[in-house]
């Protein structure tokens, strides 16, 4: 049988995935893996989500070719611009398909997790625009490292709930949603930010986010007259972003695949957020993959400067093809994301979030052909990062 990395239908991936979920919940998540297949095929849904996404999102997104960037790494660099999606990143691609799926399934409250803020902005953009309720988790550090977005948030209607346990990160966050939703089983659905948590979530948040991958193919048509890249490269949190630039390309070997996680301040310094080269199997919000945590079982508190990276999991499409040796995954620390922010803007005038700042710093680790196209997804733009770059400016 030729070896596949999509999901399989008892939502594994390889040894990965699943739904370990709390009984109060089977009903719910069972419902959702019974239809979210046949919902997010349907004409008219997908009628709906393709309006949305050009009307109202602007894409397709340009595939950007970075000569000056090109020509200081030594070969054909593209950026997918992710960054210029309506606010500001790549995560409303999946909310809107999410509340699109929400609505058909009844339901009239919506709670989302967030870290940096980006996956929060974009659902309670989305249930202002739907006029649903909304409720959005976020850590209480993460309030205060991203106000902005969370201004942002209680701009459009939705109630931010800071989350005092843990970190006070991510993980947190997701911990109280999760806690809310087995209260409110009936009405309320969560927006899930990435390609993690229980079965159904990680293939349908990949599968809204393919639209990436989708337009990529027919852009590299027009532009290097064949459908595919040698490389994609792309940064990864819990992996939806890099979800999507891959998405039609899983089983495609052709395509070579670099990812970068967060190395903090570097993977040995017990201050990273590198789940892949860290992590061990073990269970986290509701799906099987690899952690951080320590030899008896608990989850290590992750740590990188950019809050959309900052979580000790991945979802388990990575965590499965990082051993199957699909991908390559490169650990890339914040001093180098920074430096790669400022060159990313000095050479092409584009000022990058820091988590696909990440994504540049492949650069650094390793070497291409002069005659490789590489695709890189310029997953978010840097507004919410400018008081960190400031800094660094002062400091320098
Ligand atoms: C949330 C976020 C990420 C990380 O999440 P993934 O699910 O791994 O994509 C990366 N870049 C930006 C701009 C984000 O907002």
């Amino acid at each position: 049988m030729r070896q596949t990395f999509y999901v399989n239908d008892e939502g594994f991936y390889g040894e990965f995935g699943g739904a370990y979920i709390p009984e109060i919940l089977y009903s719910n998540v069972e419902n959702l893996q019974r239809e979210y297949k046949k919902i997010i095929t349907d004409p008219q849904f997908l009628e709906a989500y393709n309006r949305l996404l050009v009307d109202y999102v602007g894409r397709p997104t340009p595939l950007y070719h970075a000569k000056r960037l090109s020509e200081k790494y030594g070969c054909k660099i593209y950026l997918k611009r992710e960054d210029l999606n309506h606010t500001g990143s790549h995560k409303i691609n999946n909310a809107i398909g999410q509340i699109l799926l929400a609505q058909r399934m009844g339901k009239t409250r919506i709670i989302a997790e967030t870290g940096a803020g980006q996956h929060g902005v974009a659902t309670a953009t989305v249930c202002a625009l739907m006029n649903m309720e909304c409720v959005v988790y976020m850590g209480a550090l993460d309030v205060q490292r991203q106000h902005l977005n969370v201004q942002k948030m209680e701009m459009l209607g939705a109630k931010v709930v800071p989350v005092e346990s843990g970190n006070q990160t991510l993980k947190d966050a997701c911990n109280e949603a999760i806690r809310d939703w087995c209260c409110n089983p009936s009405n309320t659905y969560y927006i899930i930010g990435s390609t993690v948590g229980p079965h159904p979530y990680p293939d349908m948040v990949a599968r809204l986010q393919s639209v990436i991958s989708k337009e990529i193919k027919q852009q590299l048509m027009e532009k290097e007259s064949r459908d595919y890249p040698d490389y994609l490269v792309a940064c990864v949190g819990g992996g939806s972003n890099a979800a999507g630039i891959i998405f039609e390309y899983l089983d495609d070997v052709r395509v070579k695949i670099v990812l970068a996680e967060a190395a903090g301040k570097g993977v040995d310094s017990g201050f990273s957020a590198a789940t892949i080269h860290l992590g061990k199997t073990g269970i986290i919000h509701g799906s099987k993959t690899l952690l951080m945590q320590t030899d008896d079982g608990q989850i290590e508190e992750p740590y990188s400067i950019s809050a959309g990276l900052d979580y000790p999991g991945i979802g388990p499409m990575h965590a499965n093809m990082a051993k199957q040796g699909r991908s390559e995954v490169l650990a890339i620390d914040d001093d180098t994301a920074l430096a790669f922010a400022i060159e990313l803007t000095r050479l092409e005038g584009i000022i990058p979030a820091l988590e696909s700042a990440h994504a540049l710093g492949v650069f650094r680790q390793k070497q291409f052909k002069k005659e490789d196209v590489i695709v890189l997804c310029l997953s978010g733009r840097g507004d919410k990062d400018m008081e960190t770059y400031l800094k660094l400016r002062i400091e320098n």
